[in-house]
């Protein structure tokens, strides 16, 4: 009878989780106007090579090498003070950018060790990082083959 009594706390713990997703999900989408970056002015070539140089030509974010295309991210976000300025910013892929602005700082988080946990699952090959590894496979390889239909009915 113990396993039936940890199963269902294994169901309470997962139904957990997925409701503090959603939760966070509603304040996401409540505060998405409120927090959408404004557009800002541009920086020059002058001032975006001085913030690649800041961290060595690294995403701020991830710690990778940035080659190509990078954002350049706000430390300080408008709505909290920052001023338009090259000392304001850090260079980020833009994924890593993308990713992090998209979400809550908490949701975030959550992603991160989510990503983490799924990415040793992976490696260990057990039958749930097996179960990612491919839906995640399948849904890059989607994600690749419409980027690149956005790119040829760009040209
Ligand atoms: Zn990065």
């Amino acid at each position: 009878m113990k396993k039936v009594k940890l199963s269902r706390q294994e169901d309470a713990e997962e139904k957990e989780l997925h409701d503090h997703l959603i939760v966070l999900h509603r304040l996401r989408e409540q505060g998405k106007d409120a927090n959408r970056r404004s557009r800002r002015s541009r920086l020059t070539a002058e001032e975006r090579d001085a913030i690649l140089r800041k961290t060595g030509g690294k995403c701020h974010i991830c710690g990778g090498d940035i080659s190509g295309r990078w954002h350049a991210d706000h430390v300080l976000a408008h709505s909290a003070g920052g001023m338009h300025a090259a000392d304001n910013y850090l260079p980020a892929h833009v994924t890593c950018n993308n990713y992090r602005w998209d979400y809550l700082p908490e949701e975030f988080e959550l992603i991160l060790k989510l990503g983490v946990w799924a990415r040793s699952e992976v490696e260990k090959g057990s039958d749930v990082g097996m179960a990612i590894a491919k839906k995640f496979s399948q849904k890059e390889l989607k994600r690749q083959a419409r980027r690149k239909n956005t790119a040829i009915d760009g040209i």
